[in-house]
């Protein structure tokens, strides 16, 4: 089969792989209709997640067909349509019980490696490092699906692939970074970062009932659609201080809860943006937390600070005593994409999400190397880039 492959950074080529079998009981193959580019994959591209190897599949945003089952799997059958979430997860242990798909204890054949890094292992994930397991991603023809009964969910009806597929990750992201924050009636929700994650945190932080969200990044369309799309109301990095402006528009209090939807590459101004940029060249540092800090110094006194960004390693000048002093809270983690399928389903269905209008790019398989870089360098407005591997 065609699949997008990673050799190293800045290279992604289209090549000729093995198709993917089925390796034990409850896994499941399934034909990729559609498949996404995520900002989470451009710290692949621009090589700042370890323990990548040439020859690695790319993708954990992905939907399909099944078209070949395990001999175990009893909820699936050859001709469902389906949305894979990108964390793989049993279904059976400890932490999939709890719902925290994303901690799966058995679905990481690598915790080892994780566990060096992070003291314990979380889930394993399509496409992204042999660190969370090697698996190969979603950026092909095939993929093969672990766990195939427990994690994907069937789309019964002729709902279009474009409506559904952000339920594979970006839209239960979203989701869960709003929940996180713990929201109550007449919360006002900063946002910084108005990628894909952050145009749904801002949507459910609404409907989660938030009286006013604030978003903040550098990218004119990404702010006009977190204003039109979402009635945010929008500050840009390049033009304002962002502290004094949350603190003018809070009554001097700030934010009730600050989310940081950007992760490890953040962009910044200043003296502090500089030292991470040099650090991280220099792999003394393996994240930039430019907008950690922010979002630690900019939320109010016993306010919620909650984090989808991607985070790898290990940072420098965290302010701890801000957190500390200020009794803020922090809520992050990889998304448990299997506990929100159903329930954001239905919010779709009923209009509650409208995903489809986050695609600017709708391009082949074969087009996937030059789509990264457009993304990363957020040529021709890019906010999303879905794939349609078997249109040609
Ligand atoms: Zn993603
Ligand atoms: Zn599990």
């Amino acid at each position: 089969m065609k699949a997008n492959v990673w050799h190293g950074k800045n290279d992604m080529r289209i090549e000729q792989v093995p198709d993917p079998r089925i390796l034990n009981p409850r896994d499941a193959i399934v034909k990729i209709t559609s498949t996404a580019i995520c900002g989470s994959d451009l710290h692949l591209y621009d090589g700042y997640v370890p323990s990548m190897e040439a020859g690695d599949i790319l993708g954990h945003e992905f939907m399909g067909e099944v078209v070949e089952t395990g001999p175990a799997v009893r909820h699936l059958k050859v001709g469902d349509r389906v949305v894979v979430p990108f964390t793989i997860a049993c279904g059976q242990c400890f932490s999939c019980e709890h719902h925290h798909h994303s901690l799966c204890e058995n679905s990481n054949p690598n915790a080892w490696m994780a566990e060096k890094m992070w003291g314990y292992s979380p889930a394993g994930v399509y496409g992204y490092s042999h660190l969370t397991g090697g698996y190969a991603g979603g950026q092909a023809e095939y993929a093969r699906v672990p766990y195939a009964d427990s994690g994907p969910i069937r789309i019964d009806d002729g709902i279009d692939d474009d409506k559904v597929l952000f339920l594979s990750d970006v839209l239960p992201t979203g989701y869960m970074a709003a929940e996180n924050c713990n929201i109550q009636p007449g919360d006002v929700v900063a946002v910084w970062g108005c990628g894909p994650v952050g145009q749904f945190a801002i949507q459910s932080a609404y409907l989660l009932g938030a009286e006013r969200v604030i978003a903040i990044d550098r990218f004119p369309e990404r702010l006009q659609m977190a204003s039109e799309w979402s009635r945010a109301e929008v500050l840009n990095y390049e033009q304002v201080d962002i502290a004094k402006a949350l603190r003018e528009m809070t009554g001097g209090h700030g934010p009730d809860a600050c989310i940081d939807a950007v992760g490890m590459e953040a962009h910044g101004t200043g003296f502090m943006a500089a030292y991470d940029r040099i650090k991280q060249m220099m792999r003394l540092e393996s994240d930039r937390p430019q907008v950690l800090r922010e979002v630690l110094r900019a939320c109010r006194n016993g306010g919620t600070v909650s984090v989808p960004g991607v985070y790898g390693g290990f940072v420098d000048k965290l302010p701890i005593g801000s957190l500390m002093n200020r009794s803020l809270t922090i809520r992050t983690g990889q998304t448990h994409v299997q506990h929100y399928l159903q329930p954001l389903l239905e919010r779709i269905r009923k209009g509650d999400f409208d995903p489809e209008r986050l695609i600017t790019h709708r391009l082949r398989l074969d087009d996937a190397p030059s789509a990264y870089k457009m993304f990363r360098d957020k040529e021709e407005a890019c906010i999303k880039v879905v794939l349609k591997p078997w249109v040609h």
